[in-house]
């Protein structure tokens, strides 16, 4: 197969530092087009990228006649939705970056549409392919977890810097980032888990939380304990990290799922590409293969925890 002709739409922090990379370093992939409203005036971006026609919008992009196969969608979530349908009944295979919507049936909504148009929807999770997931998923295939606990903390001015969508209705704030510990541990324990209850910390001038703890349990009649806590003040290093006791020992997953430790020892196998690299291979196998993956239990438990959250008002935030 040729490779795949793919626009990038929403050239913001993610697109550049992420995608941009990954997308030059797989062959099965050619960028042949950037779409952003302010794209004339990122000069920078477009010198690096020449082989690039740049579009403002959707819109003009499939006005233009270039050949295209797919979309990756790197706006916000709240935008997601249209631009998704107007790629598919365009013909177009379709990423979405996380969270792949701001609610959870329009995410159903449009698998449905990418079904009917026969096109890849990827719903994508770059946290899945982190170096060591792939690790801990196979080393706690056999086992019998007993009790989860997340911590992911983290400094929202570095990582979303001036980035107000974050705080409107939609932007999910602090479970922006919460969403990816929720797509690794929904991969690790295939039975699930789920919330009962939500303490959410709302800035006095803010729509979306910037801190939250939840309570919940694994499945099952003698689920175990599911403890979350989040938090978007942390400065410095970032802690990123899931523990899950088991009945043959504990498992840690570190930075993010850049490191497995098991019982408290180092216990790194054989890394995968790392995140949006594993992220492009992963999608250009569903676009060969023209099936799709979307797997929409994070953006649940999200939506979970915002629907029974108790709200209590913090100081305000400001930038
Ligand atoms: P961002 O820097 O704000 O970039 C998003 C881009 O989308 C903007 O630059 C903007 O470009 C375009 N856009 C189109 N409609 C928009 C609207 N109504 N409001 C705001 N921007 C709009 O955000 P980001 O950090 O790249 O995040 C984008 C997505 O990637 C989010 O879903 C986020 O969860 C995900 N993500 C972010 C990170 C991170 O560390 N920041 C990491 C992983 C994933 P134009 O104005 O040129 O159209």
């Amino acid at each position: 197969m040729s490779s795949i002709k793919i626009a990038l739409v929403g050239i913001g922090k993610i697109a550049i530092d992420q995608h941009l990379p990954a997308l030059a370093h797989n062959a099965d992939f050619e960028l042949v087009a950037l779409v952003s409203r302010s794209i004339a005036e990122q000069q920078e971006i477009l010198e690096r990228y020449p082989q690039a026609r740049p579009f403002h919008d959707m819109d003009e992009l499939l006005a233009s006649g270039i050949a295209v196969d797919a979309v990756s969608l790197c706006v916000p979530p709240t935008v997601r939705y249209s631009l998704a349908v107007q790629a598919l009944e365009a013909g177009l295979d379709v990423l979405l970056e996380k969270p792949p919507g701001r609610g959870v049936a329009e995410v159903e909504s449009l698998r449905k549409i990418a079904e009917k148009q026969q096109r890849t929807l990827f719903a994508s999770w770059h946290s899945r392919h982190a170096e060591q997931v792939e690790n801990a998923r196979v080393w706690l295939a056999d086992k019998t977890p007993r009790a989860m606990t997340i911590e992911w903390r983290e400094d929202v001015r570095f990582w979303h810097p001036e980035q107000e969508w974050v705080w409107e209705a939609g932007g999910m704030g602090v479970f922006d980032p919460a969403i990816n510990a929720f797509s690794i541990a929904t991969l690790l324990l295939p039975e699930g888990f789920y919330f009962t209850e939500a303490q959410l910390d709302i800035p006095g001038n803010r729509q979306q939380p910037i801190a939250a703890t939840l309570k919940g349990a694994l499945s099952g009649t003698h689920g175990g304990s599911v403890e979350v806590t989040l938090d978007w003040q942390k400065t410095g290093d970032p802690l990123w990290q899931i523990d899950i006791t088991t009945d043959q020992g504990v498992m840690t997953l570190e930075e993010g799922g850049a490191h497995l430790v098991i019982d408290g020892k180092r216990a790194d196998g054989s890394a995968s590409p790392g995140e949006y690299p594993g992220l492009y291979q992963h999608f250009a196998e569903l676009v060969k293969r023209n099936v799709l993956d979307v797997d929409a239990r994070p953006l649940t438990l999200v939506a979970d925890a915002l629907m029974m959250g108790n709200r209590r008002e913090v100081a305000e935030f400001h930038w």
